[in-house]
């Protein structure tokens, strides 16, 4: 017997998983006893903002995603395709008659049992009779958070996510920026260290920033466009509940005109190398990928609305054609920080019989959830079964987003979106490859999907 807490994306696509592979599941979901802030039905796999699953091409890595979905008997992926509408190259669906579809699936499979009711506590699976599946995503009930909180460690669970914007490196402009860290050695000795940044404006100095130096003038022109800038709509739950250390860049900003600069803005501890000074202000830029051709503003977190973002933030020397991989946000979410809880199976890694699926898992989107609920479902009918769970290899968008989600840095761990910059990059390209982003993108893919086939071989 297998337990899923949550019949959302990832709990009901791991459901679908467990019960085809003959285990016997029961789901507990807790609408419509008790709803979110954001829920408005009693189905399953609400969609609960956009009705679009993304790109479906697979020159694009969510594309790709699907696809490997579709080939593992993915039940989102076969009802989203049937209610499909008009969208370009993206995947968009009509919402009701897609939870509809899912719902309906889940309650009339005869190995799945659903019961509406909220879970307080985490079944124990030795007492539950079998594995026990995580699944209810970003927006929890407390007393579940509290326990969840208690079993993976108070720090390891975030109720926020604070996101910065990231650009494409090819885009930055290199002769504006310097590489440097804070208080680089070269600079200020080791006895003189850097009191510690907030938490989500964070250089402790370790690795190598790509700083962009402001004049006094640029910073002024700067700050006028940040502070009048349109923010997004956010839902009333949200308004203004805010971490300290995770406040978005414009609401830092409306606190007076220096507060950046003394915050994610610093300019303390950077030389420039072109004047030998320190710069009025400085924002930095993270790599953000092992490929290195993504980077991360350094604690720009914000609601500003996409457009928006974009304007401003190309005010920011060395950005001026910056082209945004994705934009910033900040939202109520519910996540563990997955490297240091989970193994890439979505195992628990001190409790193989306890996993952890969609977006609380760490993973940020509607096909990511359900695509690590497959993979969950799968496991866990492996270890009720005796078998072994295993997870298929990197050179996969499923391999990499399990990869990513169990291996990424625990100490700045973000939620991530499935991109080609999170995958195995190719052994071999040719000078055509090299220099053709989207022939290089279907090249991974095609190799992902041939190496889908095998891992399915040997599953
Ligand atoms: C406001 C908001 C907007 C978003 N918009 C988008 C978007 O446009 N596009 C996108 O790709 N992603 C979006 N996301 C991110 C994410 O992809 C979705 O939240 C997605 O639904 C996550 O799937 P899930 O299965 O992990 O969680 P959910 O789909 O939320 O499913 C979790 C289920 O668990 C249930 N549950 C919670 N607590 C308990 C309990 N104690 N006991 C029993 N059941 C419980 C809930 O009722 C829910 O049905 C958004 C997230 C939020 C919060």
């Amino acid at each position: 017997m297998i337990h899923i807490l949550g019949g959302g994306l990832a709990g009901s696509e791991a459901a679908w998983q467990a019960a085809s592979r003959g285990q016997r599941v029961v789901v507990h979901e807790m609408r419509p006893v008790r709803s979110t802030e954001v829920h408005r039905t009693d189905c399953l796999a609400e969609l609960v903002c956009s009705n679009s699953f993304r790109s479906d091409k697979l020159d694009n890595a969510v594309g790709l995603l699907k696809e490997e979905m579709r080939r593992l008997g993915s039940l989102i992926m076969r009802v989203a395709d049937e209610v499909r509408v008009p969208a370009g190259a993206a995947l968009a669906v009509d919402r009701e008659r897609f939870a509809e579809g899912v719902t309906r699936e889940i309650v009339s499979h005869p190995g799945i049992t659903v019961v509406r009711e909220e879970l307080t506590d985490v079944p124990d699976p030795a007492v539950a009779g079998g594995p026990v599946i995580i699944a209810t995503g970003p927006l929890t009930s407390p007393s579940l958070s509290e326990r969840i909180a208690a079993l993976v460690g108070h720090s390891q669970l975030y109720f926020y996510d604070a996101v910065s914007p990231i650009v494409l490196a090819d885009s930055i402009d290199r002769s504006r920026v310097f590489r440097a860290s804070r208080w680089s050695r070269s600079l200020r000795g080791p006895a003189a260290p850097e009191p510690p940044a907030p938490a989500c404006a964070v250089d402790e100095g370790e690795g190598d920033y790509l700083n962009c130096p402001f004049t006094a003038q640029e910073y002024e022109t700067f700050y006028q466009a940040l502070t009048t800038a349109e923010r997004a709509t956010v839902h009333d739950v949200e308004k203004e509940k805010f971490f300290e250390g995770c406040l978005p860049i414009e609401v830092m900003a409306h606190r007076g005109v220096d507060t950046l600069r003394f915050g994610p803005m610093k300019p303390v501890g950077l030389i420039e190398p072109r004047t030998g000074r320190q710069a009025y202000a400085i924002v930095q830029l993270r790599q953000d990928n092992m490929a290195a051709d993504h980077f991360s503003l350094v604690g720009f977190q914000t609601q500003l609305k996409w457009g928006e973002q974009a304007r401003v933030f190309r005010l920011i020397p060395g950005l001026e054609h910056a082209e945004f991989v994705r934009f910033g946000l900040v939202h109520r979410n519910t996540y563990i920080n997955g490297p240091a809880v989970l193994a890439e199976t979505w195992q628990v890694r001190s409790r193989p019989d306890l996993f952890f699926a969609g977006q609380i898992s760490g993973v940020e989107g509607y096909v990511e959830s359900a695509a690590s609920g497959l993979l969950a479902g799968i496991n866990a009918a492996a270890v009720a079964d005796g078998r072994a769970p295993s997870a298929p290899p990197r050179t996969t968008a499923m391999g990499a987003l399990a990869y990513y989600a169990s291996h990424a840095d625990a100490r700045h761990y973000q939620p991530s979106n499935i991109t080609f910059g999170i995958m195995a990059p190719l052994e071999q390209m040719d000078r055509r490859l090299r220099r053709d982003r989207k022939a290089r993108n279907e090249a991974i893919s095609a190799r992902a999907l041939a190496d889908l086939g095998l891992w399915i071989g040997i599953e």
